[in-house]
């Protein structure tokens, strides 16, 4: 019997009517023949505001309570879908993080998946019941409860899903990952098939529909992975077939994709702010002096370009930060102002990053030249850029980011018919 793990994120457990709906998604996997574990996360909205709670209590609250709190979401909807099951009469059970057992590091609010032992599952599993198990928590060393970050439970799902040798389904409430975001492109299109690795870079340059860690996690275990809409008909006929057909997009090896594209998605940022130092000694050191302190301040940076002047002497110093750090960042560099020496500092937060991703880039000249091209055509000016095997960025001002994306989509022939 193969075995199954489902897992449905805030909007699909949102009330009681969505748990039932979910439930019947889950009743027809079993049905099928699989055995299935469910991981579930919060009701939409639950943990931001038990996070709220805590802020609203200290600003310095202790992370160990923090984990105390934040996981109650999920145990809510564990034990509720489990019931919604047995009322449909198939045997299942709820399992909170701590009772699995998801071993953790001790890094409360942020902790990573250290083990799963699996035989607790396995053992319920062989006797009929399907285990409805609450994400985004696990126990610490410590023996205290912890919370994986927030989207966490898209970890613990194929996390889970690794540990019996499942394959791993993520409904959520879009029906697959796009070529790009719909909301602004109309002709998005829902891809069939995406690699690890390009998943990887479209979640972390900022595709929401799953959490970065859990990418990783699929990479590394190659768990198949399908995002796929919990809103479709339970009872539609359309599902999953053997050779992994069926809705939504499906995560895989690059190996399983026959018609790979040059780029297969496009991703933006509008979080992202622009520092220039302007004339700064071109000398040793000078790099280190500037990123240095920002580190220290825990502000991370994305792209850097630089450029020396003519005559060797002067260079100045283009970088990005999450918009919201930019405040922090001017202060941190200000501070510094006599050791890094520079002549002046300019910052603007009306900037927006757009990435092609694709791995067909490793095998074809000329895909950022066509980006390049694509935007100065549109008369949009590039402020920086960013390179990796399978990705470009370019930073850009904010107002031209719609047009940006429209351009590229079809440039990179990614318009639907
Ligand atoms: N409920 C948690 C959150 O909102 C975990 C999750 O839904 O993935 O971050
Ligand atoms: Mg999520």
């Amino acid at each position: 019997m193969s075995r199954l793990v489902m897992k449905f994120g805030g909007t699909s457990v949102a009330d009681l009517d969505r748990i039932r709906n979910v439930a019947r998604h889950v009743k027809r996997e079993v049905e099928a023949g699989h055995q299935v574990s469910v991981v579930v996360s919060a009701m939409a909205g639950k943990t931001n505001e038990l996070v709220a709670y805590c802020e609203n209590i200290s600003p310095l609250y202790d992370a160990r309570e923090y984990d105390v709190v934040v996981a109650s979401g999920e145990q809510v909807t564990s034990g509720l879908l489990a019931m919604t099951l047995q009322e449909m009469g198939i045997p299942a059970r709820s399992w909170q993080g701590w009772q699995v057992p998801v071993k953790t590091d001790g890094m409360h609010g942020a902790a990573r998946i250290m083990d799963i032992p699996p035989d607790n599952l396995v053992s319920a599993l062989d006797r009929g019941m399907v285990n409805v198990i609450a994400g985004f928590q696990g126990i610490g060393p410590d023996g205290r409860i912890t919370t994986l970050g927030r989207g966490g439970s898209d970890t613990s799902a194929v996390a889970v899903a690794a540990a019996l040798g499942a394959r791993c389904d993520i409904y959520t409430d879009v029906d697959g990952v796009y070529t790009t975001d719909p909301r602004i492109v109309s002709k998005a299109r829902r891809i069939e098939r995406i690699s690890y690795e390009e998943m990887l870079e479209l979640a972390s340059l900022g595709a929401k529909v799953l959490q970065t860690r859990s990418v990783e996690l699929a990479m590394v275990h190659k768990v198949p992975l399908r995002v796929r809409s919990s809103f479709d008909d339970p009872d539609s006929p359309f599902q999953v077939t053997e050779d992994g057909r069926g809705p939504g997009t499906l995560v895989c090896d690059e190996d399983e994709i026959m018609e790979q594209q040059v780029v297969s998605g496009i991703a933006y940022s509008r979080d992202e702010a622009q520092v220039a130092i302007r004339r700064v000694k071109d000398k040793p050191g000078v790099s280190a002096s500037i990123f240095g302190p920002l580190a220290d301040a825990g502000i991370s940076v994305d792209m850097i370009v630089q450029n020396v002047s003519a005559d060797g002497v002067f260079a100045n110093l283009t970088f990005t930060v999450a918009r919201k750090d930019l405040p922090r960042a001017l202060k941190v560099l200000e501070e510094n102002r006599e050791q890094i020496g520079y002549e002046e500092i300019a910052s603007a937060d009306n900037v927006a990053k757009v990435s092609i991703v694709g791995i067909g880039m490793r095998s074809h000249a000329g895909v950022a030249a066509k980006m390049f091209r694509t935007l100065a055509e549109k008369g949009i000016n590039i402020e920086a850029i960013t390179t990796s095997e399978i990705k470009v960025s370019v930073l850009i001002d904010e107002a031209y980011l719609e047009l940006a994306l429209r351009a590229l989509h079809s440039a990179y022939g990614l318009d639907a018919a």
